[in-house]
């Protein structure tokens, strides 16, 4: 017997990084002001331009964006805010920030996001806004969700934290919210090491996050700085330090230059995994809706029972190939931080099915094409009963 070919290891993500952000990084350094400056202030303006608003806060990562989102809109104790349970457990969490009550809501079974029936079903007398997420890049379903809201004066808060470069009835998504955070985690599209982005077309709503992510200074670090009789600040409310740095936005820069590209190679990842895995019995993947496109910052497939193993199995295959894929996106009601919360109660049964049965494929830059034979191959030789 011979000892087969170590397989080098296949990543489920890699940030596309390259000499420029080197070389912006040791422009900052050389400049000698490398916290939130005018980096950042160029980050922000670029940024919201792109995304086709008006407004950019630049924040230390989304997260921290979404809290700031929740205390711009007035939401705090006494407040319910309908979130989906199928999101990365940030959504959920800055709602229990403010104080005020994460009602899960479930989510469309075909495309993983929240719907206005959805959103409908899990309404309280108490609800003041709802927490609408473009799950792993794939946009939602705005117009309805935007007269629901509208009709009953909640606030529209979009968690695009993976859907930068992703559109909506051809416009980029988040446009039609009263705000969008941004993530600029490694594991989403743009990167700037951690980071995030609040974007609005509300002028109150931009000032207000971006004197709270300051510790509410009246007076702005940068500001005092310029000048050599630094005038008095005063703390206008309890604020944060949410701040960006202007080494993490001169990165931020030269990667949102690089979206285009990084878009184009993403969809022409998913198109081969179309290529080699349509018609594979037992497998749903993940495609553009009807009225948009997603940036496949996730390629999700759902294992259904007629498939030759389990989700679980089929991860199990894969690792066996040296392949990393992940679970697909968690269920924060599920977690034992929310577990024994009361959250409204609502059936979640889409939800539940979407976590039990998804996986997340390998998608990055460099992901070639004997990279993806090898993960195709893996996934049909599963899907023909190879099980053990
Ligand atoms: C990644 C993610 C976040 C958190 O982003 P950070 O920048 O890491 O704070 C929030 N919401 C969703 C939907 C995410 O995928």
């Amino acid at each position: 017997m011979t000892a087969e070919p170590v397989l080098a290891r296949i990543n489920v993500m890699k940030p596309w990084l390259g000499d420029e952000e080197a070389r912006a990084l040791a422009d900052v350094v050389a400049s000698g002001w490398v916290a939130q400056g005018p980096k950042v202030k160029e980050f922000e303006s670029r940024f919201a331009e792109s995304q086709g608003v008006r407004h950019g806060v630049a924040t230390s990562s989304c997260t921290t964006a979404l809290h700031l989102a929740l205390v711009v809109a007035g939401i705090g104790p006494g407040d319910d805010v309908v979130v989906p349970s199928l999101s990365f457990i940030a959504t959920a969490n800055a709602v229990t920030y403010v104080g005020a009550r994460p009602v899960f809501c479930d989510v469309d079974p075909v495309t993983g996001n929240v719907t206005a029936e959805t959103i409908y079903a899990a309404l309280t007398l108490d609800t003041r806004a709802v927490i609408v997420v473009d799950q792993g890049g794939v946009p939602l379903d705005m117009d309805p969700i935007r007269s629901l809201c509208d009709r009953h004066e909640i606030t529209v808060i979009e968690d695009a934290a993976c859907a930068v470069g992703s559109t909506y009835r051809g416009r980029p998504v988040g446009v039609d919210a009263d705000v969008a955070v941004w993530s600029f985690h490694p594991r989403k599209i743009l990167t700037t090491g951690e980071g995030g982005m609040l974007t609005t077309n509300r002028a109150d709503w931009a000032a207000r996050a971006r004197t709270l992510r300051e510790h509410s200074m009246s007076v702005s670090a940068a500001d005092r700085h310029g000048s050599l009789l630094a005038p008095p600040e005063d703390y206008l409310e309890v604020g944060f330090n949410y701040r960006m740095t202007d080494l993490q936005a001169a990165v931020g820069i030269v990667q949102l230059g690089r979206l285009a590209a990084v878009l184009a190679r993403r969809r022409d990842i998913a198109a081969r995994y179309v290529a080699g895995l349509t018609g594979v019995p037992g497998l749903r993947l993940v495609s553009d809706p009807p009225y948009g496109t997603t940036n496949f910052q996730s390629f999700w497939v759902e294992v259904l029972p007629s498939f030759g193993t389990t989700r679980d199995g089929l991860l199990e295959k894969l690792a066996e190939a040296g392949i990393s894929a992940r679970r697909g996106i968690m269920a924060a009601h599920r977690q034992p931080a929310y577990r024994w919360r009361d959250s409204g109660g609502g059936l979640l049964q889409h939800t539940e099915r979407l976590n039990d049965r998804t996986l997340i494929l390998p998608v990055y830059h460099e992901l070639d094409d004997g990279g993806l034979d090898r993960i195709i191959g893996a996934i049909r030789a599963s899907a023909a009963g190879t099980r053990t």
